[in-house]
């Protein structure tokens, strides 16, 4: 491999800058590459869920061009550019306008949004918004509109319920699941969830999902599984993110729910790491921002010569939901049960082991600030 080829980065998100930064920290000369198939404008995602609540719009998200990250970085980045195969014995990348060669590939190619089929769920008032294009896209239609309707009541579809709230919108969530943040956070914390964010004025239809959607003359109506009608001007489809690895199957690479990699973020080739939204590390997938920032560090360190593994300590996750606040460190294992203590809003659970020990905690409303000391007792996220 000839001295010059770079180390390439796959994907603009915060993964993929977070790992340019870190190493650029360690390694001013190494080339390096990253391609992406978006325009490579550098933001941050968690911040989609807050614009109204900011005040900011797509344009004013957007924290650096990929011009400016090229110069900072000195980095050379393509943009628009799809990656379709890549070829690892050989070491080469196969874009949709070419191709290119690698000393070392680099996966962040994060997630994509789980579509479910059904009468008129692609109409195109019918979004979802997993990137600032989307967010781009979502705003112009939002425009002059009204009502909109959230289908799923997880973490991004509350928090966009309540910033578009806060945004002026009348806004009706839609979930078969009995309290929001199922599968994050046990129903008893979910409920106060569910009394902050319908006290703020959101309808909620738990226990219910859409079955068809139909456009009207005046924008969409959404038939639930009980026969019942909802009309809206825009649905948001929010059901959930799966790890993109359908390009790392190309290369032959380890895939499971993620791209499979172990703590040095190695996947089954010496050659190709991954980090973010699309690796799934030591058996767990984190779809979130402080895990693929410990990443970045540590694959930075390998790469520039240091082996390193990551560790995660606690990292406790919070929702942008200010009608009812919630901080979540979910329990690493099933093994135990949740007590909890709780007075309207405000809940307090604990999940301890069988011998006692505190190894996850939910916190709701003003017993949030609880945060910092029971952080400080459990064991960290995955550290075995
Ligand atoms: C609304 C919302 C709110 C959130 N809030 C929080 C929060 O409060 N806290 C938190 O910790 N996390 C939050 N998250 C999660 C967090 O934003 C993600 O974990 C993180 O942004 C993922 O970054 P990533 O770089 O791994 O993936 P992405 O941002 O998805 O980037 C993937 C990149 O890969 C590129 N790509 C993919 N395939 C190819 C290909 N074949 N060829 C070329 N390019 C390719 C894409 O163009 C993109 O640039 C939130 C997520 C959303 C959607």
């Amino acid at each position: 491999m000839a001295e010059q080829t770079p180390i390439v980065i796959i994907g603009s998100g915060l993964a993929g800058y977070s790992l340019a930064r870190e190493f650029r920290k360690l390694d001013k000369q190494s080339p390096l590459m990253l391609i992406t198939r978006d325009d490579g404008a550098s933001y941050s995602k968690p911040m989609l869920s807050t614009g109204f609540t900011k005040g900011k719009d797509a344009e004013a998200l957007m924290m650096s061009s990929a011009a400016k990250m090229a110069e900072q970085l000195t980095l050379s980045v393509r943009t628009h550019c799809e990656v379709e195969r890549i070829d690892a014995s050989s070491r080469t990348l196969f874009l949709d306008d070419g191709e290119q060669q690698y000393n070392k590939l680099i996966l962040a190619t994060g997630a994509s949004v789980n579509k479910i089929k059904f009468p008129g769920s692609d109409l195109n008032g019918v979004v979802s918004i997993n990137d600032l294009n989307d967010y781009r896209n979502f705003r112009a239609l939002a425009t002059g509109k009204k009502k909109i309707l959230i289908m799923g009541a997880g973490l991004i579809g509350c928090e966009y319920a309540n910033d578009l709230l806060i945004g002026g919108y009348e806004i009706e969530i839609i979930d078969p699941s009995p309290a929001p943040l199922n599968g994050l956070i046990p129903n008893e914390a979910g409920k106060a969830v569910l009394k902050g964010l319908s006290d703020a004025g959101v309808n909620f239809h738990l226990g219910r999902s859409i079955s068809e959607i139909q456009e009207t003359n005046s924008g969409l109506c959404a038939t639930l599984d009980n026969g019942e009608t909802l009309e809206g001007d825009l649905i948001i489809s929010a059901i959930g993110l799966r790890p993109n690895t359908r390009l790392a199957e190309t290369a032959g690479l380890a895939c499971r729910h993620g791209i499979q990699v172990d703590r040095s973020l190695q996947t089954s080739n010496p050659n190709i790491y991954a980090l973010g939204d699309g690796a799934e590390v030591d058996g767990h997938v984190m779809l979130y921002v402080l895990p693929l920032m410990a990443s970045a560090r540590a694959l930075a360190k390998t790469l520039a010569g240091e082996p390193t593994q990551v560790h995660y300590g606690v990292m406790p996750v919070a929702t942008k939901t200010p009608a009812c606040p919630v901080i979540v460190s979910p329990p690493l294992t099933n093994e135990g049960s949740w007590r909890f203590e709780s007075d309207g809003l405000n809940v307090k659970g604990l999940f301890e082991d069988e011998q006692g020990e505190l190894t996850g905690f939910v916190l709701t409303g003003d017993c949030i600030a609880e945060k910092q000391m029971l952080a400080k007792q459990i064991k960290g996220i995955h550290d075995n």
